[in-house]
C-alpha cells in the first residue's frame, strides 16, 4: 500500500502523473494482448468497459451475462489466450458464472471480471448494493478464484489469473474486483512498475520419454486401431503434426464433434461413417485431448464390445485424467503438439500399415452407410424434414470451408453433427462437454469479433430461445452472422398435447409458426422465411455473400424429430405409467 495516494503528500502528488484501479486493470491487460471484452456494463465497471474502449481495446456489450461469458469462453478456444468477460456485481456476475463452469468444464481458458461491492460490508453482511460473497460463490466452479483489494497488487492479480487459465489443462478463472480498488491512485511510475508481463503462460509439457516408448509398443502390436480427436487436440493447435501422425500411421481416426475438421471429413482415412464399427471393434485406441466421459460412453459397455476387448493409450496434459473411466495403458502425460511430435519422432520411417483386413472392412461400413444416407438429403419437399435441410447447409459449408458453424439444439445439434462436413481445423463450435443449450449467439458473435470469418449458426428453436435476445448485438455490431433456425415449433417436436386435455399449452410445444426472421428485422437485420432446402440454400448463401446480420426462419415438420435428439436414453423412464398401460 505504500503506493496509493494516502502515502503521497500533496506536493508531490500535484508534481507526479497519477494512475488508478481502471487504468491498471485495462494497462495489466493490454500489457498481456488482450484486446477484446466481452460484457455487460454497469455498477461498478461502468467506466472499466469505457475507458477499455477509449484505450483501444475492442469492448462487446451484450445484452446478458452468460452470452458474454460464452462469447469469452470460445474466443479462448480459438485463441489460446483467456477469453475475457466482464459483469457487474452478484446477479451479472452469477449470470457470467454459468459460462465460466462451462468453460471450465470444456476446459476454455476464461478469465471472468466482476466488479464486487465492499469487503467491510459483505463480510459483516450488512445488506449492501448486490452484496455477495462472489469469490466463495466462485470457486468451486471455477479453475482458480483470485480477488485483488490494492491498486498495487492489479498486475499480479491479473498475471496470476492469465497463467491459471492457459497453462497446463486450460478452464475459467474468477477475478474479483471490489468497487473501492478502481478509484484507489497510485503515481503513474509505480503503477507501471507494477504490471507483470507474464512470459510463456502455456509452457510445453514434455512428455516423458519412456511413456512414448510404452505408448508405441502397444500401439505396434495392434491389429484394429484407431485414433480418436477431441476438442483438446484442436485447442492445441498442433494441425500439422497431428495430419502427419494419422498420415504416417496410416490409423483411421474419429473425431469429437469440436475435433471435427482438424482433418476433413472427407478424409481417406475418416471412420466418421463408421462410427459405431470402429468403436466397438477397435483392439487399441489413441485418445488425442478427448476424454472418456458420457460423450464416450465411459470406454465401456455397449459401445466398446466385449468387455477387455481394448487398450487405451491416452495423450492428456492433465496426469489425473489417467484411469478416470478404465484403464489407461500407456499414459502420455504432456501438451498435445509436444507428444504427437515424440511420437512421430518415434515411428521412424519405416512404421507398419494397419492390416488391410482392417482399413478394408471400415471403408465398406462407410460407403454402405454413407450411401443409405443419401438420398435423405436430397429430399426438397415443404415441410422440410431436418435430413432435407441439413442436406442443402451441408452443401453450403462444402462450398464455403473457411465458414464457422455453431450449433446446438436436440435433433438439430445431434443431426447436423452427423451430416455436415466440416474441412478446417477449429470451424465447428457446439454444445461440448454439457450438451448444454444457451451457447449459441455467444459463440457465434465471439467467432466472428475473433476470426473476422462469416459465421453460420444452427439453432433449435429451443435452443436459440436461450439467446435470441442477442441478435440485437449481432445487429449493433454488424457482425456477419447468419442464424437459421430450425423452426418445428417445440422442444423435440412441436405436436405434443397437454395430457390433461386443459387449455394450457403443453410443456415442450412453442407459439405454432412463430417467425423468428421478425427478431432481426426488428433491429435492422434481414429476415428471410423459408420452407424448403432449395430455399434454405439460396437464402443462407445470400446472406454470407452480403455479410449482413441474417436470421433464416426455416419451417420444419413439427412432426419431425426425436425426444431428447439421440440421447432420449439420458431421460429417466417412470416405471408407473409403465404399469399403466
Ligand atoms: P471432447 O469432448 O472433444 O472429447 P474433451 O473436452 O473431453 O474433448 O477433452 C479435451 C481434453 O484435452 C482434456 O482432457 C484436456 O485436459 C486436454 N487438453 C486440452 N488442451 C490440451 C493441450 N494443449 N495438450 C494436451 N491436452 C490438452
Ligand atoms: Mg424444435
Amino acid at each position: 500500500m505504500s503506493a496509493v495516494v494516502q502515502s503521497i503528500d500533496a506536493h508531490s502528488a500535484a508534481e507526479q502523473e497519477l494512475t488508478d484501479g481502471f487504468h491498471l486493470v485495462i494497462d495489466a491487460l493490454k500489457l498481456n494482448g488482450i484486446n477484446t471484452i466481452y460484457g455487460v456494463p454497469g455498477i461498478p465497471i461502468t467506466d472499466l468497459g469505457r475507458f477499455a474502449q477509449a484505450a483501444g481495446i475492442r469492448v462487446i456489450s451484450f445484452r446478458h451475462e452468460q452470452h458474454a461469458g460464452n462469447a469469452a469462453a470460445i474466443a479462448g478456444f480459438l485463441t489460446r489466450k483467456p477469453g475475457i468477460c466482464l459483469t457487474v456485481s452478484a446477479p451479472g456476475f452469477l449470470n457470467g458464472l454459468t459460462a465460466l463452469a462451462n468453460a471450465t468444464t470444456n476446459c476454455f481458458p476464461m478469465i471472468l471480471i466482476s466488479g464486487s461491492s465492499e469487503r467491510e460490508i459483505v463480510d459483516l453482511q450488512q445488506g449492501d448494493y448486490e452484496e455477495m460473497d462472489q469469490l466463495a460463490v466462485a470457486k468451486p466452479l471455477c479453475k482458480a478464484a483470485f480477488r485483488v483489494l490494492h491498486a498495487a497488487d492489479i498486475g499480479i492479480g491479473v498475471a496470476r489469473a492469465i497463467r491459471a487459465a492457459v497453462s497446463g489443462r486450460p478452464g475459467g478463472v474468477y477475478l474479483d474486483l471490489p468497487a473501492k480498488l478502481f478509484s484507489q491512485v497510485m503515481t503513474a511510475e509505480a503503477g507501471a512498475k507494477s504490471l507483470v508481463k507474464v512470459i510463456d503462460a502455456a509452457p510445453a509439457q514434455i512428455p516423458a520419454p519412456n511413456s512414448i516408448k510404452r505408448a508405441l509398443d502397444v500401439l505396434k502390436g495392434a491389429k484394429r486401431p484407431l485414433i480418436i480427436l477431441g476438442k483438446g487436440a484442436a485447442y492445441a493447435q498442433a494441425d500439422d503434426e497431428i495430419r502427419a501422425l494419422v498420415e504416417k500411421s496410416g490409423i483411421p481416426f474419429l473425431p469429437m464433434s469440436m475435433a471435427k475438421g482438424l482433418l476433413p471429413d472427407t478424409h481417406p482415412q475418416s471412420a466418421g461413417a463408421a462410427r459405431s464399427t470402429v468403436l466397438k471393434e477397435a483392439d487399441v485406441v489413441l485418445l488425442i485431448g478427448a476424454r472418456l466421459n458420457w460423450l464416450l460412453s465411459h470406454g465401456k459397455g455397449k459401445t466398446w464390445g466385449e468387455p477387455g476387448s481394448k487398450k487405451f493409450i491416452q495423450i492428456d496434459i492433465e496426469p489425473k485424467e489417467m484411469d478416470s473411466n478404465v484403464e489407461i495403458v500407456a499414459p502420455v502425460v504432456g501438451d498435445i503438439g509436444s507428444c504427437v511430435s515424440a511420437l512421430l519422432a518415434g515411428m521412424g520411417d519405416n512404421w507398419p500399415s494397419p492390416p488391410a483386413g482392417w482399413t478394408g472392412a471400415i471403408n465398406a461400413k462407410k460407403e454402405e452407410n454413407i450411401a443409405k444416407m443419401a438420398p435423405r438429403l436430397m429430399k426438397n419437399t415443404a415441410p422440410m424434414d431436418f435430413h432435407g435441410a441439413l442436406g442443402a447447409l451441408r452443401t453450403v459449408i462444402k462450398e464455403r470451408p473457411d465458414a464457422i458453424l455453431v450449433n446446438e439444439g436436440a435433433n438439430t445439434l445431434d443431426l447436423a453433427r452427423g451430416v455436415i462436413d466440416m474441412y478446417k481445423p477449429r470451424k465447428r463450435l457446439d454444445v461440448g462437454t454439457w450438451g448444454v443449450m444457451g451457447i449459441g449467439m455467444g459463440y457465434a458473435i465471439a467467432a466472428a469479433i475473433e476470426t473476422g470469418k462469416p459465421v453460420l449458426a444452427v439453432e433449435g428453436d429451443s435452443a436459440f430461445g436461450f439467446s435470441g435476445m442477442e441478435v440485437e448485438t449481432i445487429c449493433r455490431y454488424n457482425l456477419p452472422v447468419c442464424v437459421v433456425i430450425f423452426n418445428n415449433n417445440g422442444i423435440y417436436r412441436g405436436t405434443d398435447v397437454n395430457p390433461s386435455g386443459g387449455a394450457d399449452a403443453a410443456t415442450t410445444v412453442f407459439v405454432k409458426d412463430a417467425r423468428y426472421d421478425k427478431m432481426m428485422e426488428a433491429f435492422g437485420g434481414v429476415g428471410i422465411h423459408v420452407t424448403t432446402p432449395d430455399e434454405l440454400k439460396r437464402a443462407v448463401d445470400q446472406a454470407l455473400d452480403s455479410g449482413k446480420p441474417t436470421l433464416i426462419n426455416a419451417a420444419i415438420d413439427p412432426a419431425a424429430g426425436t425426444e431428447s435428439g439421440r440421447i432420449g436414453n439420458l431421460n429417466p423412464q417412470s416405471v408407473v405409467k409403465k404399469k399403466k398401460k
